[in-house]
């Protein structure tokens, strides 16, 4: 299953799970799904509060989309909420993702024993429960 796969590979990048780095891939297949691009084609723009735990999604959006600081497709900029843009030479997606799915994520006690229960839970959802597209 993508989902899983995408975890694992989540995990290994970025060292640990959380729902944060869950939402950035979430937004990162999206992006991939939506767009029908390659990484080399692909650019995303995000606008985060640029602070742990909520630049984790930054390595989220990284592992799935295959933007990256390496292939210098990706940028962040500091702001409220989690929005991105992705864009291609034919098209773009702008995503922002919910008031509901931040507050749900906030009113939650993320550890180190339920953070990996917790972002299966992020993958799990339907795209348009996390995200306005
Ligand atoms: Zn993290």
């Amino acid at each position: 299953m993508k989902e899983e796969e995408l975890l694992n590979d989540g995990k290994r990048f970025h060292g640990h799970l959380g729902p944060y780095l869950a939402l950035g891939l979430k937004a990162g297949l999206l992006a991939k799904e939506h767009l029908k691009a390659t990484p080399f084609k692909m650019k995303a723009n995000l606008t985060l509060k640029l602070e742990k735990p909520v630049s984790c999604f930054i390595d989220g959006v990284q592992v799935a989309s295959g933007c990256t600081m390496g292939k210098r497709n990706i940028t962040a900029v500091e702001g409220t909420g989690i929005s991105a843009l992705f864009s291609t030479e034919g098209g773009s997606l702008r995503m922002r993702v919910k008031d509901e799915t931040l507050a749900w994520i906030n009113s939650l006690h993320v550890t180190k024993e339920n953070e990996e229960e917790i972002s299966r839970q992020v993958m799990q959802k339907p795209y348009g429960e996390l995200f306005e597209y």
